[in-house]
C-alpha cells in the first residue's frame, strides 16, 4: 500500500522540540529550500547528527518560485559558463533517475527567428555543445527542424519572423515537491527537522558559532539548539544572517526578481514546451503542465522586502506582450492570467553586470566565527552543492563519520519508481483498479505529486464514507500532508504540497472552506486563529491573482 514508514507532523512537535534541545548536533542547517534540504539529506545519510530549521514552510522561498526545470541552462553558454552547464547538465539524468515521478523528460522547442538571439548555426553549435557536455544519449539529442516541421509540432508558433527550429531534451519538475521529498528523506535517515522555526541569532563558544537561537512561531517561544557546525542555506536571506554574524564583508548577494504567469491550457494550448526570444536580449519559457500553461521569466534587480515578493501588472504585461509577439494567433490579455508567482535569485554581485549577465554559480562564505553560508547555484545542482558542503565538514572535522557521498545513486523516495516507464504504468494501473469516481486529471495529479504514496492516499479515502469520492480523496490527501509532510497551515497545502495555488486555482476556490476546516479539525484552532488563518489564505489567493502596479507596491 506504500504507507510512509516515518511520521513527520507538527501535531507531535512539542515532544520533538524537547528532545532536540537536549542534543548536541553535528550540523544545524538553516533554511528548508532545496539547498538546505539537499544538505540535510546528504549529511544524515552519511551519519551526521543533523537538525534543519526553516522559518516558515519548506520551499517557501525561491524553491517554489523557479521555472521548475531540471536543466543545464542553455543560455549560460553565451557567458562561457561551460563548467556550470556541464555540471548541471550531467545532474539532470541523476535527479531524474533518483526521483522519476517528479522529474519528467520534456522536449523543448527553440524557434529560430529573424532578429533573434540564435541563428541556425549558433543554435546548432550551442545545443550540440549542451548535449555533449551533458552526455545526452543519442536518441534524445537535438534535431533541427524546418519551418514546416516546427509548425507541425507546434502550430501556435505561427508568426512572420519564424525561420526554422530545433527540438532538444530537458526535464520538468515540481521544485517544492522535490524539496519536500528531500526533507522527508533526510528525516527518514534520522535528521530532526522543523518548519516555522526562525534562526534569529547564533550561539558562540570562544568566538566560534556553536549553535543557534531560534524562534518557534507556532509556540511563540525562543529556543536554543547546540551544534558543532552551522550551515546557512537561507537563499535570499543569506546576507541577513551573515550580517547577524558580523561577517557581511567582501562579496554579497545581488537579488533579482523572476516572475511567472499561469494561463489555462485551453487559452494557450501548447503541445510542447517552447524556449523563445523576447527580442530584448532575453529568452522566455512557455511550458504546458496539466490544465495550465505557464510563462516566465523576467529578470530585474530587486531591492524591496524579501518576505513578500509579488508579480506586478508591469510584469504581467511584459510576459503577455512577449507571448503575443511569438505566438501571434494566441492574443492573450491580462484577463487570461489565472495565477502567478514571483521569486528571488540569490546571485553574487559583480560590478557593472546586468541581472541576466550575473553568474548562476554557487558561492561559499566561511566566516571567522565558522558560520558557513552557501548561496547562488541552481535547483538542478542541489545535490552537488550539498555534497560540497558535507565533504567540507568531514574534511575539517575529524570527529565526523568519514563516509563518502552516496546520493548519486540513492533514490530520494522510499517507494521510488524503478524508472519513468513504471511511473507511467502506475497511473494507468491505479485508474484501472480504483473504484473511485475520479477523472484522468485527478489520477495524474495524485501520482505526479505523491508518486506511489497516491495509492496510500486513495486507500485512506475509503475511511471517509460520508463524503463524495472527490472530497474523500481530498480529505485523505490533507490528512496525509499533515501526518507525513509537516503541513501546518492551509497555505502549506494550497501552495507547496499540492501546487493547486498555481496550477489549479479554481480548485482552491472550490474547496477553500473544506480545506481550512480540515486543517482546523486536526490542529484544534480557536475561533480567533481560524478567522485569522482563513483571512490570510484569502489574501494569499488575491496576491497571486490580482496585480498592482509596481508604483503602488514601492
Ligand atoms: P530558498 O529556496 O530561497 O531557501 C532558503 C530558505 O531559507 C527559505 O525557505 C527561507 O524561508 C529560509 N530561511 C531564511 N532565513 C531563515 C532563518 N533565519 N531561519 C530559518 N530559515 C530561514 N534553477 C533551476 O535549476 N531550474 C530552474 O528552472 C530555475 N528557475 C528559476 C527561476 C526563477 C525565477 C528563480 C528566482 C530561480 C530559478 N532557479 C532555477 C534557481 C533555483 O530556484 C534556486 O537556485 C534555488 O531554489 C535556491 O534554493 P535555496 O534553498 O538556496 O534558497
Amino acid at each position: 500500500m506504500f504507507e510512509p514508514n516515518c511520521t513527520f507532523s507538527n501535531i507531535n512537535r512539542q515532544s520533538r522540540v524537547s528532545k532536540a534541545i537536549e542534543v548536541e548536533y553535528d550540523l544545524i542547517v538553516i533554511g528548508g529550500g532545496v539547498t538546505g534540504a539537499g544538505i540535510a539529506f546528504d549529511a544524515s545519510n552519511r551519519g551526521l547528527k543533523t537538525l534543519l530549521l526553516e522559518k516558515t514552510d519548506f520551499a517557501s522561498g525561491t524553491s517554489s518560485k523557479s521555472t521548475k526545470l531540471i536543466h543545464g541552462g542553455l543560455r549560460y553558454l553565451k557567458q562561457f559558463e561551460f563548467g556550470l552547464v556541464r555540471e548541471t547538465g550531467l545532474e539532470r539524468a541523476v535527479v531524474h533517475r533518483n526521483i522519476p515521478h517528479l522529474v519528467h523528460p520534456e522536449k523543448m522547442l527553440l524557434p529560430i527567428v529573424k532578429g533573434g538571439e540564435f541563428n541556425m548555426i549558433t543554435a546548432t553549435l550551442a545545443i550540440g555543445t549542451y548535449d555533449w557536455l551533458a552526455k545526452v544519449p543519442k536518441e534524445d539529442r537535438k534535431k533541427t527542424l524546418s519551418r514546416k516541421e516546427l509548425l507541425e509540432m507546434e502550430p501556435l508558433l505561427q508568426n512572420d519572423v519564424l525561420k526554422s527550429g530545433i527540438v532538444y531534451s530537458e526535464y520538468r519538475t515540481d521544485d517544492a515537491r522535490l524539496t519536500i521529498e528531500l526533507i522527508k528523506a533526510a528525516k527518514r535517515f534520522g535528521a530532526e527537522i522543523f518548519n516555522y522555526m526562525e534562526v534569529e541569532d547564533f550561539v558562540y563558544n570562544e568566538g566560534k558559532v556553536r549553535g543557534v537561537k531560534a524562534y518557534d512561531s507556532l509556540k511563540e517561544s525562543a529556543i536554543t539548539f547546540k551544534s558543532r557546525h552551522v550551515v546557512s542555506a537561507a537563499g535570499p536571506w543569506v546576507d541577513k544572517l551573515r550580517d547577524e554574524n558580523n561577517s557581511l564583508f567582501g562579496k554579497r548577494l545581488h537579488l533579482t526578481k523572476g516572475v511567472h504567469i499561469v494561463v489555462p491550457h485551453s487559452r494557450f494550448p501548447l503541445n510542447n514546451s517552447v524556449y523563445f526570444d523576447a527580442f530584448d536580449g532575453r529568452m522566455i519559457f512557455a511550458i504546458p503542465r496539466g490544465k495550465s500553461t505557464y510563462i516566465g521569466t523576467s529578470d530585474t534587480t530587486y531591492n524591496l522586502g524579501l518576505d513578500s515578493v509579488l508579480c506586478t501588472s508591469e510584469d504581467v504585461d511584459y510576459l503577455i506582450n512577449k507571448v503575443n509577439k511569438m505566438f501571434s494567433t494566441v492574443r492573450l490579455s491580462s484577463k487570461d492570467v489565472v495565477s502567478s508567482w514571483a521569486g528571488l535569485r540569490p546571485l553574487i554581485h559583480e560590478d557593472g553586470k546586468t541581472p541576466s549577465e550575473l553568474s548562476r554559480k554557487d558561492e561559499l562564505f566561511i566566516s571567522e566565527s565558522e558560520l558557513i553560508s552557501i548561496a547562488g547555484g541552481k535547483l538542478t545542482g542541489f545535490r552537488r552543492m550539498s555534497k560540497k558542503i558535507v565533504d567540507l565538514l568531514i574534511r575539517i572535522d575529524s570527529s565526523l563519520p568519514k563516509v563518502r557521498c552516496r546520493t548519486k545513486n540513492l533514490p530520494i523516495h522510499e517507494h521510488s519508481f524503478l524508472d519513468y516507464k513504471s511511473y507511467l504504468l502506475f497511473i494507468e494501473d491505479l485508474k484501472k483498479k480504483s473504484h473511485l469516481k475520479l477523472d484522468n486529471y485527478q489520477f495524474w495529479y495524485l501520482v505526479t505529486n505523491y508518486g506511489k504514496q497516491s495509492h496510500y492516499i486513495l486507500n485512506q479515502s475509503l475511511n471517509h464514507h460520508s463524503l463524495s469520492d472527490s472530497f474523500a480523496v481530498l480529505r485523505a490527501e490533507i490528512d496525509f500532508v499533515i501526518k507525513y509532510e509537516s503541513a501546518t497551515m492551509p497555505d502549506d497545502y494550497f501552495n507547496r504540497r499540492s501546487g493547486r495555488l498555481y496550477f489549479d486555482i479554481e480548485s482552491t476556490q472550490e474547496y477553500f472552506d473544506f480545506i481550512i476546516d480540515s486543517f482546523s479539525e486536526h490542529f484544534g484552532w480557536s475561533q480567533f486563529d481560524y478567522n485569522q488563518i482563513r483571512a490570510r489564505c484569502r489574501q494569499l489567493i488575491l496576491d497571486v491573482t490580482e496585480f498592482k502596479s509596481e508604483v503602488l507596491i514601492k
